[in-house]
């Protein structure tokens, strides 16, 4: 009767839709985890994201000791190591929850076959969102292509609590722990064993425990001033749970629930604004998964065809000074330093160096996409094309050209230079006037070691204006 539970994008016990319903299938459950290299060998993969990954599979392996059974790590293709430890086992069967990207599913089709013809069952759940694809659809039955219709839509009627934890399930005994050894069961790596190494503190730490606390910390506190504060990248104001709802370190329904019950129980109306204004960022996230669900296209370049041959300047200087925070640009280089620095960068900032990257260098976003998804600690397909889509006006948003200029977004969202001088610091005594202007003197650039700003957003956004029209024909 021993069911195993594959654990990719889902690492916690609790509030887990394929977890429990495994439990309640069976006493004897035993988690696993496949350490993939066509995952971990990729060229687009960030040392803080593997990072936070380790750390959360630490935690869940302790999580399932304390209940009793085991995670067990594997290493190899998924659709080999699998059917290989779920047959020495005598598995009755494998469940998992479900994934929306291309890649995750087609694994999963090969995973399914390859249990299928050792006579094991699957069981598949969708748990990651709060409406899985196909739920959603407009009027026509189609899938939404915009988001406001797709948010009234989808918030109508939700009203989820989360799923028990995982309690009292059995693990496997000495005999069984032994075949799962010849199967390839191995230690848990670090990051640095992986060839990921990782030094910087990250922005939220690993696990179950600290996104909990952290929810419970953020509905204490910055979401009755989301409206306000969530564009200002000066200040704590999100909820910097990205990483964790990328991996599941927390449940959805989890965190819909804790919203849902500030909203009630708040008289304020400012504060019923924020709350709500957060939960349509929560639904962001599923529109964006929805998207690759129906579109998997997207993952492989621009939605709109104009966008496909595009003249791109793609010139590799430009882009190193972008990668590195040397565009002699303030805010654009103090967002690109907090990403190296941190893996995590701020939302109003990825917006505004992702606007700079395709309409002042008029470099192609995919490349901003792979440099982003190589550092951030969150890095997660769907959310990352959606935002790098949209500002490079290539995706299915009705919205055609968007364009930000550099200084009005540092005049607006960072007035005081306070972002800009946490994050360069070589221009920390400089006016405030200069550093949200980005208009500092020749002499001051050379005294500080800053460089000069290495395109003209003016001319560059005409020039980039020009190739648009031209390509729209
Ligand atoms: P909060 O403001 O507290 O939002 C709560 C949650 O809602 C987030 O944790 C996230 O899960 C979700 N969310 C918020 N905004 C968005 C959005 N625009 N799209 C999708 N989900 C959203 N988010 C990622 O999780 N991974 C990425 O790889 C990623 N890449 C991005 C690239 C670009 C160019 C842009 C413009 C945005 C990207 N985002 C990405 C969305 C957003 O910037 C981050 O989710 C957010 O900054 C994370 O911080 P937070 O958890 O404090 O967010």
């Amino acid at each position: 009767d021993l069911i195993l539970f594959w654990h990719r994008r889902d690492l916690r016990i609790s509030d887990n839709i394929g977890l429990s319903t495994a439990r309640q299938r069976s006493p004897h459950v035993v988690g696993i985890f496949c350490l993939d290299p066509d995952i971990l060998e990729k060229d687009d993969v960030a040392p803080a994201r593997v990072t936070y990954l380790i750390g959360c599979l630490q935690e869940l392996q302790q999580n399932y000791q304390q209940a009793g059974s085991q995670l067990l790590i594997l290493k190899g293709k998924p659709s080999q190591a699998i059917p290989i430890l779920a047959e020495s086992l005598k598995a009755q069967a494998v469940f998992w929850n479900l994934d929306v990207e291309p890649y995750a599913q087609t694994r999963d089709e090969q995973v399914s076959n390859a249990l299928q013809e050792k006579g094991i069952a699957t069981e598949k759940f969708w748990d990651q969102l709060l409406h899985a694809p196909g739920k959603i659809l407009t009027l026509s039955k189609e899938p939404y292509k915009v988001y406001t219709p797709f948010w009234r839509n989808w918030s109508q009627e939700l009203k989820k609590s989360p799923v028990q934890a995982l309690e009292d399930v059995q693990g496997l005994n000495q005999q069984q722990i032994s075949l799962a050894k010849e199967a390839g069961i191995i230690d848990l790596p670090t990051a640095k064993d992986l060839g990921y190494l990782w030094e910087n503190p990250l922005m939220l730490n690993p696990g179950e425990t600290a996104a909990k606390e952290r929810l419970q910390e953020f509905c204490k506190t910055s979401i009755n001033n989301y409206q306000e504060q969530r564009d200002l990248p000066a200040i704590d104001g999100t909820s910097r749970l990205s990483a964790a709802l990328k991996f599941g370190a927390i449940g959805i329904r989890t965190v819909w629930q804790a919203t849902l019950e500030l909203y009630e129980n708040s008289r304020s109306d400012e504060v019923r604004e924020s709350i709500q204004t957060w939960q349509q960022e929560l639904a962001w996230r599923e529109f964006y998964q929805h998207c690759m669900y129906f579109f998997p296209e997207l993952a492989d370049g621009p939605y709109r065809k104009e966008f496909r041959e595009f003249p791109w300047d793609n010139d590799e200087d430009l882009f190193q000074a972008w990668c590195e925070g040397k565009t002699g640009y303030p805010i654009v280089d103090a967002a690109m330093r907090q990403l190296n620095e941190t893996g995590w960068m701020h939302n109003r900032c990825r917006m505004i160096v992702a606007s700079f990257l395709t309409k002042d260098l008029i470099i192609n976003w995919q490349w901003g996409e792979k440099y982003f998804m190589q550092k951030l600690y969150d890095g997660d397909l769907s959310a990352n094309n959606g935002g790098w889509q949209w500002s490079a006006s290539s995706g299915m948003d009705p919205k055609p050209l968007r364009i930000f200029n550099p200084a009005s977004q540092s005049q607006k969202y960072d007035p005081d230079g306070e972002y800009i001088r946490q994050w360069i610091p070589e221009l920390k005594s400089l006016d405030t006037e200069y550093l949200v202007t980005g208009k500092i003197p020749t002499s001051e650039l050379r005294q500080c070691g800053y460089p000069e700003p290495i395109v003209d957003h003016k001319k560059r956004q005409a020039e980039f204006k020009q190739r648009y029209k031209e390509v729209k024909g």
